[in-house]
């Protein structure tokens, strides 16, 4: 793993993700029953070897935009359900650390990164996906608590988390800046799950809650610019993950062509699978450049970095999509059989446009960056 952007303790970390994900993920990922308990099971393993401490904020973890992109990438290229575990620990540690009192950063990042506690944020509902503003669930206050009431839909890690960050707003607000965090235990009365089947097997649900006592997470109407603070810092991730599930669907092409024989040669012969395979390469290359380079900027406190994650993100996403069609071309029927790792990567990558922001959303966020700057 030569680049620039990476010194030993990204390699290091890039190798235990690795064996990780031969040891741990590679056999298994086929297996696709009961997505919520083995995410259970993912996420208890990681903590384990000690794989979730990339994912929590210092002091209480190790993240960095590196780290958290070198564990997405490696992660998405064995199982996509496991990288969706590490990013929902990424998420909900970002967001205790960047808001939480001394007490709860206490209470919840150290068991976070040790993979004792597994995290889940709660943000869309049925009527609010890609605008958050319209989020309806409700907090009102009892005492020193606070009562939440509503449901929230697509939370990955449901089921299987020990801590919830939601998004809720007070009784009679309105718009965006009526919305605030609020942290839950797994374990509170009142919070039920209900999993989602979507194409791919993936460890999402929805969570219904009726009168569930929280805590407050952050000062009162700031719920949407954590989130979006939260996006932006775990952005190299993101692309990091399509990065991993488009390199996944080059090595399958790469092999598959060699093994596959037609017309008495490999198909590796044909000059219209060897531009295949060079052309998914370049892409892939690309995107895991441009993805590194956004981690890197963002390390250093670059000014901007965040336009920098944004178009990683976009292109790392098309480079996914884009990939698993060419690994598809190649393996002909191959492709369509259920089970194949290449069908699953198809059903994967969709996701991967959806997840920390929409690819529509971070265009246009990104196009707003462009143009203030040019002003
Ligand atoms: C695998 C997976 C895991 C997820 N995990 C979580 C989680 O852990 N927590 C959580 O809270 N949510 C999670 N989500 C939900 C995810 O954040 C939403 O799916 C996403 O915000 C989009 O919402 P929507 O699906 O309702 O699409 P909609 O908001 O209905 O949008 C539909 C389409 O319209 C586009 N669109 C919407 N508004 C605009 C606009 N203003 N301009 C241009 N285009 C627009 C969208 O980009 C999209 O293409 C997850 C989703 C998936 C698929």
């Amino acid at each position: 793993m030569i680049d620039p952007h990476f010194d030993d303790s990204h390699r290091d970390l890039d190798r235990r993700y690795r064996d990780f994900g031969e040891s741990h993920l590679r056999a298994v990922a086929r297996h696709e029953e009961a997505p919520i308990e083995r995410a259970r099971e993912v996420g208890s393993r990681l903590g384990e070897s000690g794989l979730l401490a990339p994912a929590v904020p210092t002091p209480f973890g190790t993240a960095s935009g590196r780290g958290v992109l070198v564990a997405r990438e490696r992660l998405a290229y064995f199982s996509l359900l496991a990288e969706m575990v590490f990013s929902a620990q990424a998420l909900a540690a970002q967001l205790i650390g960047a808001a939480g009192t001394e007490v709860q950063c206490r209470r919840w990042l150290g068991p976070l990164a040790s993979g004792d506690v597994l995290g889940a944020v709660g943000l869309s509902e049925p009527e609010a996906g890609a605008d958050l503003g319209a989020a309806r669930t409700q907090a009102e206050e009892d005492g020193a608590l606070w009562r939440l009431s509503g449901l929230k839909s697509w939370v990955t890690g449901a089921g299987s988390a020990g801590v919830y960050v939601v998004l809720a707003r007070a009784p009679g607000s309105e718009g965006p800046r009526g919305l605030s965090l609020f942290l839950l235990d797994g374990e509170a009365p009142g919070l039920t799950v209900h999993p989602i089947e979507p194409m791919a097997a993936l460890p999402v649900a929805e969570v219904r809650l009726a009168g569930t006592p929280a805590v407050r997470l952050g000062e009162e109407g700031q719920g949407l610019p954590l989130v979006a603070k939260a996006y932006e810092v775990l952005r190299p991730g993101a692309a990091g993950a399509a990065c991993g599930l488009a390199a996944r669907a080059l090595d399958e092409t790469v092999r598959h062509a060699q093994a596959r024989r037609q017309f008495g040669r490999p198909i590796a012969a044909f000059p219209t699978t060897r531009m295949a395979l060079a052309d998914m390469h370049a892409t892939v290359e690309a995107a895991r450049r441009l993805a590194r380079h956004a981690a890197w900027l963002a390390d250093a406190g670059a000014e901007e970095a965040p336009r920098a994650a944004a178009a990683a993100r976009l292109v790392a996403t098309g480079a996914a999509e884009a990939a698993v069609q060419r690994a598809l071309e190649v393996h002909g029927a191959q492709g369509l059989v259920r089970g194949s790792t290449v069908e699953r990567l198809f059903r994967e990558a969709r996701a991967l446009r959806l997840r920390e922001g929409t690819t529509e959303i971070v265009r246009l966020e990104l196009a707003e960056a462009i143009l203030k700057e040019s002003r």
